[in-house]
């Protein structure tokens, strides 16, 4: 797809028409010693164009920017994780669909670079059934890669600040990633992050696995299957909303 962003002008955009606008979605929340606050939106700032310029499709996708802060409650309890209720995303996604579908904008993606946004899944049904349609598309890119992406990690997909998202960083921006890994191999499940916090089920370090064992080899190989997962999972999406005019 041909790519417009908040560079380009209201009058430009509005020349180019874009059918889809893209949303992504970071966080403001604490990534152990080793990454900075702004991890997931760093990763959403870089990954969404691709993403978007590798969708074989006809038209124009708006890419918006990256939203800085959502919802990570799992990670207060230290300094500078800044967090939305659950509510509050309710609220800022409805609202920039409101706002992007009164300008004549078909589709709204709504991507979670962070995976604490639980809420916006249920918005996103709420959504298309209010309206009757397919209008608000959720993405987690992270799904989309084949499982077999995660197997050269030290134990598959570490949710946080681990082998996965030391990697991802390394190839990214290495120049953020601090010397200070410490492996932390506690028993750890992404679920049991519903019941406790972060620093509670880390012992306090704010991450779980093995950052020591990072490369950005192996980020820039994950990198390349979530953005390919992505691009074709978006047009199949796309295809099926050109088929089905109803929700
Ligand atoms: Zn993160």
């Amino acid at each position: 797809m041909d790519i417009l962003t908040d560079l380009n002008t209201a009058f430009e955009v509005q020349e180019g028409q874009p059918e889809l606008a893209f949303l992504p979605i970071g966080a403001t929340e604490q990534h152990s010693r080793h990454l900075p606050l702004a991890t997931d939106t760093l990763l959403g700032e870089r990954l969404s164009a691709h993403i978007l310029a590798a969708v074989d499709r006809t038209g124009t996708a708006l890419l918006l920017r990256t939203l800085p802060i959502s919802s990570s409650e799992e990670n207060t309890g230290f300094v500078g994780t800044v967090s939305f209720t659950p509510l509050t995303m309710r609220g800022i996604v409805r609202d920039a669909w409101d706002s992007l579908s009164r300008s004549g904008v078909r589709w709204l993606v709504v991507t979670a670079w962070h995976g604490g946004n639980f809420i916006v899944k249920p918005v996103v049904r709420e959504l298309n059934q209010e309206m009757e349609r397919c209008g608000v598309i959720y993405l987690n890119p992270w799904e989309h890669a084949p499982e077999a992406a995660y197997d050269g990690f030290a134990s598959g997909f570490e949710v946080h600040c681990g082998d996965v998202e030391t990697s991802l960083m390394l190839a990214l921006h290495p120049e953020t990633v601090r010397d200070d890994r410490r492996d932390n191999p506690v028993a750890f499940e992404a679920i049991y992050q519903d019941m406790f916090s972060m620093k509670t089920l880390s012992g306090g370090e704010g991450h779980a696995g093995h950052p020591t064992q990072a490369t950005a080899e192996k980020g820039r190989a994950l990198i390349r299957a979530v953005v390919e997962g992505s691009a074709r999972y978006l047009e199949r999406i796309l295809c099926m909303a050109d088929q089905h005019e109803q929700y």
